[in-house]
């Protein structure tokens, strides 16, 4: 069985999305940015997908760069992954290091199916002022974030041009104080079925709160978003979900919620295939 999960507000939450506070019991930091606390998980959460991830392939999947996803404390020495997807499914980390054979991969597939990055920018620029965008970045030469105020973010202005976007392969997504702006050809379900395709007879379990998680979500055999972010907004707002749960907890507890699902749909799995119907043991 493979998990493939989200990381930025699916297990892992900043202090501004975890909705506690801080220095509440069973929370612990697994990333700090200059000597300060950056993210957090919560005990619990931890030592359920520490002992998850020795059962099954553990696969974080995040548009964190490389080098912002190597900052992971967690990730580094507690639970050591074999495989990692970073940039938005720009690069498969094998063993820390990124696979090459998937990068010409993904070079092939930007060709042609997309405009420049340059070009989604310049498409974007109109609705971009000091108003509300706070700072711009092209992350790992494939997309961009603007950090910005989202109070004053012209939300019409902007679903106008994720319209224009679209039209020219690119895919817009609002994740907290985040605008991205993402080739589409480039996705989290894709780099996930690359790695999947070394283990063909695995079934996929899938998780992630934002619309760059969607495909992903639709992708697996089973999944699940927390009841926080774009997905559940978007929920909110049209009633549309896909086939995933949403979890019962929102904030840094989703997370626990999120990985005892996981491992809900392994012990499933790995129960003989009578028994799976009532999901009880006789006695
Ligand atoms: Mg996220």
């Amino acid at each position: 069985m493979i998990y493939a999960s989200d990381l930025d507000m699916t297990l892992i939450f900043s202090r501004r999305s975890m909705a506690v506070p801080e220095d509440t019991a069973g929370i612990s930091v697994v990333e700090t940015i200059g000597g300060k606390s950056a993210s957090f998980m919560s005990d619990a959460e931890m030592a359920a997908l520490k002992e998850l991830s020795g059962k099954l392939l553990f696969v974080p999947v995040t548009t964190r760069t490389m080098e912002q996803y190597r900052r992971i404390d967690v990730f580094q020495r507690h639970i050591v992954p074999s495989y990692a997807i970073t940039s938005n499914g720009g690069n498969v980390l094998v063993g820390g290091e990124p696979d090459m054979q998937w990068r010409k991969m993904v070079a092939e597939r930007l060709r042609g199916s997309a405009c420049s990055p340059d070009e989604a920018r310049r498409l974007f620029a109109p609705v971009v002022s000091s108003d509300w965008v706070l700072d711009e970045r092209l992350c790992d030469d494939l997309f961009y974030v603007y950090l910005m105020d989202r109070d004053r973010m012209p939300l019409e202005a902007v679903r106008e041009r994720a319209a224009e976007l679209a039209a020219l392969g690119w895919e817009l997504s609002v994740q907290g104080r985040k605008v991205y702006i993402v080739p589409a050809a480039v996705n989290k379900r894709d780099a996930v079925a690359y790695i999947r395709h070394r283990h063909p007879e695995a079934e996929l379990i899938a998780s992630g709160d934002s619309l760059l998680d969607r495909s992903l979500l639709e992708s697996a055999d089973y999944a699940v978003a927390p009841a926080h972010g774009e997905l559940y907004r978007i929920y909110q707002e049209t009633g549309q979900m896909g086939h995933w749960t949403f979890t019962e907890r929102s904030g840094l507890f989703a997370g626990e919620d999120i990985v005892a699902f996981a491992q809900s749909k392994l012990d499933k799995a790995s129960m003989p295939a009578g028994k799976r119907k009532t999901g009880t043991v006789p006695g």
